[in-house]
């Protein structure tokens, strides 16, 4: 038969590590399936979306179009819905619908470390859309949590959204600058650590004083400077891949309609860490 075709699309794409892992994924599985990236600029999602539709079976979302991709479907999932933004998409019927996985990938980041999430204090650095979706995760599982942003309105903003979604009780915002010490899980969901901001902190080093894990969201670079500075300290860290290739793993599953073998998802997990060690 005819080869399924799924996708990514994107502006820009030609980095994405999404197909090399999708493509490793029906390698493993020994199915006839490709994944390819499609580059679509912010003007031509519209006409793009018929042709998406009557050729392939299912697409993730990348910047720019993850709000605005939502006008073009028949449904949402609750999590897409909750967050506002769809990075995956499952085609059934000429029906296209949306989810987004980034949260699982965050929570299954956490499970694969036997993380205890229990009675801890929670530092959320950043206010933007990755932070929306991580601190939604936590609230759900009865974290209290602390955002602290760069600009304090924004932060003051997804904090009242939360509160009001989750009726938690448990989310406060502070400006970075004024963070105050004594988190014990301390979470980097800001650009700072990538290029160009390879030899920044997002946080003052005294404050992971005391922490029992450093999570940055970032990825690329594999350490950032956060994460080496909370090595030193023997601060057990964990970088922004995991949740990268859950949130791959959650997309491949929703597109099955069934979980991925326990060995596909290792071998693969393993295969990816040096394919991104190595770029
Ligand atoms: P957004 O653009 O939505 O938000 C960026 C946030 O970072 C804002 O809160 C912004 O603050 C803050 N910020 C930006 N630059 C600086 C700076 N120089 N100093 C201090 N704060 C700054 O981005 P996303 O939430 O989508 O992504 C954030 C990072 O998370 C990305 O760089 C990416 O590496 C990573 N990521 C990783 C994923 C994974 O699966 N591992 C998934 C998604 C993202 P302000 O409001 O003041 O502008």
């Amino acid at each position: 038969g005819s080869t399924c075709l799924y996708a990514v699309i994107g502006d820009p794409i030609s980095h994405s590590i999404s197909p090399e892992l999708h493509n490793q994924i029906f390698e493993r599985m020994g199915v006839n399936k490709a994944y390819i990236p499609i580059r679509i600029r912010p003007q031509d999602l519209q006409n793009g979306i018929p042709l998406l539709r009557d050729n392939i079976k299912g697409f993730n979302v990348t910047i720019p179009h993850k709000q605005e991709i939502m006008k073009y479907l028949d449904d949402l999932d609750e999590r897409a819905r909750a967050y506002g933004a769809v990075n995956t998409v499952k085609i059934e019927d000429g029906k296209l619908k949306g989810y987004n996985t980034d949260g699982l990938g965050f929570m299954m980041s956490l499970e694969r470390e036997n993380i205890d999430l229990e009675h801890k204090r929670i530092l959320l650095a950043g206010a933007g859309g990755s932070a929306r979706v991580v601190a939604y995760e936590l609230l759900h599982k009865g974290c209290s949590l602390t955002i602290a942003n760069r600009s304090e309105k924004r932060g003051q903003q997804l904090a009242a959204e939360l509160e009001k979604s989750t009726g938690s009780g448990k989310v406060k915002s502070c400006r970075i600058e004024d963070i105050q010490p004594g988190y014990d899980i301390i979470i980097n969901a800001t650009p700072v650590g990538m290029h160009p901001f390879i030899d920044e902190m997002p946080i003052k080093e005294e404050l992971l004083e005391g922490a029992s894990l450093v999570y940055d969201l970032v990825y690329n670079p594999d350490q950032t400077k956060l994460l080496r500075t909370a090595a030193e300290k023997r601060i057990k860290t964990i970088n922004g891949f995991p949740m990268l290739f859950y949130q791959a793993i959650k997309a491949q599953e929703i597109w099955l309609g069934e979980t991925l073998r326990d060995d596909i998802t290792d071998g693969v997990f393993i295969e990816m860490k040096e394919y991104l060690l190595k770029k």
